[in-house]
Parts: structure tokens; sequence; C-alpha cells
């Protein structure tokens, strides 16, 4: 008798401590506010012992619609103690559930421990399920492009959309709505320098969901050959150039001279091109600029020259160089090229003392180089106002001034910039706020064959 007792009560504490031991699910759903036509959902989950079963579904309407259902073998006594921690990616969306309608839904996870006691665990989320296609027209003005440089095409969104743009190869463009058109938006892109001639541009409008529609537009692209140009750097210079950028030799401590060198000229100018590119959110959604930008001093190296950098007589280096060299005399003040807004005044690595100007719609003006700079981000500059003077410091060889335009991050040839027919033929006859816009292409949805509708224009 005394022995069933005991192991009564040991078979008792046994269960106990299994059942104390067991433990739960730690359940989380990546932020997911729209589910659309096939959206992909993670869940991570973190138990110690694993789960022996995983389900998710959505709730609409009362309904109970399964996405996902996971079974594993059961460990009820001799459970895992150091499963990992996992994610699980499974689709949600009208594809899955053809009865999920436009509107409110609750997407739920649902877990059960896999030890003693299955303690049962979920996690949900309100999402907003968006099904309703997303529709663009572009314009039908005729487009002419030149490579390296940029234009402003018009279009119309419409339907269920929430992100509207140009795209040209892998560059994408943000658009601002068109004044005095209110149904309207337009884009400013850029056929950047390093796209091959025969990518088509197009705009875009994107539900929440993830469907896109696309439309072409009529345009010409003039190709451009750009120049290549041998770019000594003997030792005098390369020492002078490294520690300028590098005065204490903090960016590749223990490399030579070379290396540090090549660092500086790829490593940097990278991080530096994305610093510049990043400050494209800094913009104001109006016309800051004014007429043409100002030019000045002599051209002394172009808008994407592709430099060979020779080192006793060898090639060490390629880097394509996104600006004006402009020179002039010591001493010249740098003037701002058009109306605008500070939005960087202080160092910029090889672009030593650097200046970026917001002249708005994301059109910005650079200025490298300076030996001093008299303005502050924030300050509101006016076209031909001093803002520095002319320098040599970061990667420099000389007193000259660095100018680059950037059309939302993308470095484009200011020369259009200079030309007021241009400017007037090209942006400005489009932004009027009476402007008549024509309207041409067709609309072609994701779920389409692209390019199968026939453009026409007129
Ligand atoms: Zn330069």
């Amino acid at each position: 008798m005394k022995v069933i007792i005991g192991s009564v009560v040991v078979l008792a504490l046994a269960l106990a401590a299994l059942f104390a031991m067991s433990t739960h699910t730690e359940v989380n759903v990546s932020p997911v506010a729209t589910i659309g036509v096939a959206t992909p959902v993670t869940v991570s989950l973190n138990n110690p012992h694993g789960e022996r079963a995983v389900e998710a579904w959505l709730e609409q309407d009362g309904k109970r619609f399964p996405l996902l259902e996971e079974k594993g073998p059961s460990h009820r006594l001799f459970w895992k103690r150091h499963e990992a921690a996992r994610r699980l990616t499974f689709e949600a969306g009208k594809n899955k559930v053809p009865d999920l309608k436009e509107g409110k839904a609750r997407l739920v996870v649902e877990t059960t421990s896999n030890d003693f006691r299955g303690s049962s665990d979920s996690a949900s989320a309100d999402v907003n399920v968006v099904l309703t296609a997303p529709r663009v027209f572009a314009d039908g003005f005729q487009h002419y492009i030149n490579q390296g440089g940029m234009e402003l095409v018009a279009f119309t969104p419409s339907g269920s959309w929430s992100e509207a743009g140009v795209r040209v190869g892998k560059y994408t463009f943000r658009s601002f709505p068109l004044p005095g058109h209110s149904d309207q938006r337009f884009s400013m892109f850029a056929y950047p320098w390093d796209l091959a001639a025969d990518v088509v541009p197009e705009v875009y409008a994107r539900n929440e969901g993830g469907t896109e529609a696309t439309a072409k537009f009529w345009f010409k692209l003039f190709p451009k050959k750009f120049r290549a140009r041998d770019f000594p750097v003997e030792d005098a210079l390369m020492e002078k150039l490294v520690n300028s950028v590098d005065p204490n030799n903090t960016l590749a401590p223990g490399k030579d001279l070379v290396s540090r060198f090549l660092f500086i000229n790829g490593d940097l100018r990278r991080k530096n091109n994305q610093e510049l590119a990043d400050l494209r959110l800094k913009t104001e959604e109006k016309i800051l600029w004014n007429g043409p930008f100002l030019h000045w001093g002599k051209e002394e190296a172009n808008y994407a020259d592709v430099r060979a950098y020779m080192y006793h007589g060898q090639k060490i280096d390629e880097q394509v160089h996104l600006g004006f060299d402009l020179s002039d005399t010591q001493n010249t003040p740098v003037k701002a090229a058009n109306d605008g807004k500070v939005v960087w005044a202080a160092d910029m690595g090889i672009y030593g003392n650097c200046i970026v100007v917001d002249h708005g719609y994301g059109l910005q003006s650079i200025y490298g180089h300076l030996r001093e700079i008299d303005v502050k981000v924030g300050d509101a500059v006016q076209k031909g106002q001093k803002m520095g003077i002319e320098g040599q410091t970061g990667l420099a060889g000389g007193t000259h001034l660095h100018f680059g335009m950037q059309v939302d991050g993308v470095q484009v040839n200011p020369r259009e910039w200079w030309d007021e027919h241009w400017i007037q033929d090209r942006v400005m006859s489009k932004l009027a706020p009476d402007a008549k816009i024509p309207v041409a292409s067709t609309t072609e949805t994701a779920a389409e064959t692209p390019h199968k509708k026939k453009r026409h224009q007129k």
C-alpha cells in the first residue's frame, strides 16, 4: 500500500515538475498593415522546446480563412530543450483566400508548445485588405532625353495607389503633385550616365498590397559618349590627396600610400555619393529656383568623365567624375548657382568642405573643395550670393570648384540647367499651373503581360 501511495506521489510530483518546466512560445508577427493579392507574412517564433503546431488564419466578417497549418511530431515527456528561434514566412491574400474582400481583417497566428503542458500562444494584427488595382496614364508630350541628363513627365495615377513615380532601369524617382492639376503628378527623372542606351523609362503606380500598374510614354534618347581621361597620380600628388582627406591616417590605418589612396578614391567616394543621394529627402515641394543656373570659371573636367588613375605608368583605379571642375583664380567666391535652401554645409570626405543647396522637387546643387564655408544648414540663399571661397579641400589637386547637380539623389549633367531654353522647354512649360497636359498612354497592370498594349500618342 505504502509503495502504491509512494508511487502516486512520485508520479504526481513528476507531472507537476514537467508542467512547471513547460514553456510558452514568444510569437511575433512582422508589421504588415496591408494584405493584397499575394502578400508575404513573416512570423518569428521563440520557444526552447519548439512548437508542435502552428496555425495562421485571417478573420473577416466573422469568417475564418486558414493560411497555414504546420504540425510536427509531439514530444510530451522527452522534449527538446534548445530549439533555436525561427521565422516562418507564408502567403496571405486573395490568391489563397478567394473570398477575401476589400476592407479590414485580422491576421491571427497560434502556436502550441512542444512539451508536457502544450501551452497555446498567439499573436494577431489588424490588417487592411487592398485589392483594387492601381492604374496610371502618362502624358502625351514628346520627351527628348540626354543620356546623363534629366526630363520631366506628368502622369495620372488612379484606382487604389499609395506610391507613384518613374522607373528607369534600376533607378526609381519620386513624384509630386502637379501644380494646377489636382489629379496629376509629375516626376523629374534622370537617365543616368551608367545605363545602357536601350532602357525604357516608365511611370508606375503601386497600391499598398503590392500590385503595380505601369505605362510607357513617348521618348527619344540622345546617347552620349563620355570622355575617358588618364589621371596621373604620382607620389607627390598622391601624398597630398591622401593627407588632405585623411590627415590622421584613420581611414585605412597601417596601409601603404597606394592602398590608402584606393580606399579614399573607391570606398569613401561611394560612401560620400550615398550621403549626397540621401539628401534628396531634404527637399521642398515647390520651385525654389529662378531661371538658369549660374556657370562660371573654366571647365577643367566634365560630367561623367571616366578617369583612369595612372601610377608609375600603371592603371591602378578607374572612377567616374560626376560633376564639373570649374577653375578660377585664387580666393574666388563660391556663389549659389540659384535660389534655394542649404541642406549640407560641412566636410564630406572626397568633396572636402562641401555645400549642398536644395532647389525644390528633389533638384539640388553641390559645391565641393571649398576653403571656407559662410552658410549653414537651413539658410535660404539667392542666386549669386556668396556662400564661401574656392579651395582644394578633399580630393583636389589644386584650387577649383567641384560643381554637381542631382535629381532625386542621382547626379546629372548640370549643363542642361545652365541653359535657359532647355529649362523653359523641358521643365517650366509643364509646371505652369495652367499648362495643358495631353494624356496619351494606356495603363498596364502587373497582372497583365507587360508591353502588350500599343500606346497611342498625339
Ligand atoms: Zn570634381
